[in-house]
């Protein structure tokens, strides 16, 4: 069968046409600036160039109707009409506490989305778009939404429980739900058949290292605990998200800089991880380079970043009372080596040593860790459009 997964966006749409036998790619791209002036869709098929093309795009059906033209198109499509598309897979954010793994999506489910949007104000909505405009273009075609939240809805309450009066957690749902759930889950799955054990007998730790960055901590399956949040604010430093901090930062900053609730929130999502500290980049490429050329600040932000990542390692080896692998993943955690190496340079005390030669291979599974290394360590690039495909596959 051949599934669309589709990952929407406020003003984006990234898309993948995947064939569910073979698990192949058969085409992907993105929408750009959909309902902006200058939109543009890219679309890849298999072995195929890469085209750009501009054309306008005033709301998300149109964009996903473009889309669905270039996936049928004669020349260049893959496949002969929309009845060849057997089911659609839709990323959603945040699932809250209501869906705890995928769902079928019906108007129930939509209903119970909607009531999620609160809690994630940027990213559902859009995502609801994705699903209704896919909707009005293909009623017939089954449909399945994934959640970021739901692989992290195992955890128990010693770890989502927030420090604050219970209340704001039983009237506002104000709890630790966490984030990149089917990236953690593909990874650490992955991880346990690298590792040729069970997954059921490990102790995983993985680090989703891209612009958003996540830790989580995978027990005997399940996911125990994990570094962001209510928001994926919380946790690691970040490309330009602060991470973890004292909340008391915010009033006095927002005293000192005359700010406003918005203005605070813009610089900790914004402003703040490693692009605020090195004022150079949210991008480790050109941090690495910086630091490389005697920025002084470039290195200040890639060894705090490193040591924040060590600490919650640290963290989730008390919460499992051990870890038997620990994973890397996304885009600086599948490419960058220098950073692996810094973050395991703490990680000695676990009896982990590293294969510099390993570390330094790029594009596949591997382990990374010497073989007398007391705890594996691995880079397990993540593919969460497979993920939702397998998802979407195995509901309808
Ligand atoms: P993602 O969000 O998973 O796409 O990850 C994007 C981030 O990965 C970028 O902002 C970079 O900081 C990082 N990244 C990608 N490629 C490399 C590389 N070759 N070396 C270091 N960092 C990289």
């Amino acid at each position: 069968m051949n599934i669309l997964v589709i990952n929407c966006g406020s003003s984006s749409l990234k898309y993948q046409l995947i064939n569910s036998d073979s698990e192949e790619v058969l085409a992907k791209g993105l929408c750009e600036r959909i309902g902006i002036e200058g939109s543009q869709i890219t679309y890849q098929p298999a072995g195929g160039k890469k085209e750009i093309t501009v054309s306008p795009m005033p709301t998300h059906t149109q964009a996903i109707k473009l889309v669905l033209d270039a996936l049928t198109d004669e020349k260049k499509g893959v496949i002969k009409s929309l009845a060849e598309v057997g089911a659609v897979g839709h990323r959603v954010v945040h699932g809250g506490e209501k869906f705890t793994a995928s769902t079928r999506i019906t108007d129930e489910a939509i209903a119970a989305i909607e009531e999620c949007n609160e809690l994630a104000p940027l990213h559902n909505p859009a995502n609801l778009i994705g699903i209704r405009a896919c909707q009005e273009l293909m009623p017939e075609t089954p449909m399945v939404a994934v959640f970021d939240t739901a692989f992290h809805q195992t955890m128990p309450e010693e770890a989502f429980l927030y420090g604050l009066p219970y209340e704001y957690y039983e009237k506002y749902k104000v709890r630790r739900y966490g984030f990149h759930g089917t990236s953690h889950s593909f990874v650490s799955k992955r991880a346990a058949e690298v590792a040729g054990k069970a997954y059921e007998d490990l102790k995983i730790i993985v680090c989703h290292l891209g612009n958003g960055a996540s830790v989580s901590a995978v027990k005997n399956g399940k996911s125990i605990d994990t570094s962001m949040g209510l928001t994926p604010l919380e946790g690691l430093i970040m490309g330009t998200r602060s991470g973890d901090m004292d909340p008391a930062i915010m009033e006095y900053i927002a005293k000192k800089e005359n700010l406003d609730i918005a203005g605070v929130m813009n610089v900790l999502n914004k402003k703040s991880g490693v692009l605020g500290l090195s004022g150079v980049s949210s991008d480790f490429r050109d941090i690495e380079e910086a630091a490389d050329a005697g920025n002084e600040r470039a290195i200040k932000a890639l060894k705090a970043y490193n040591y924040r990542v060590a600490k919650y390692i640290g963290a989730y080896v008390a919460a499992m009372n051990g870890v038997d692998v620990i994973a890397f993943t996304a885009g600086l955690g599948e490419n960058g080596n220098t950073t692996r190496k810094g973050i395991c340079e703490y990680l000695t005390y676990l009896g982990i040593a590293i294969n510099e030669e390993a570390n330094n291979v790029r594009g596949k599974d591997i382990v990374i860790s010497t073989p007398d290394s007391k705890v594996q360590v691995m880079v397990i690039p993540t593919n969460e459009e497979l993920a939702i495909a397998r998802e979407t596959l195995a509901l309808v």
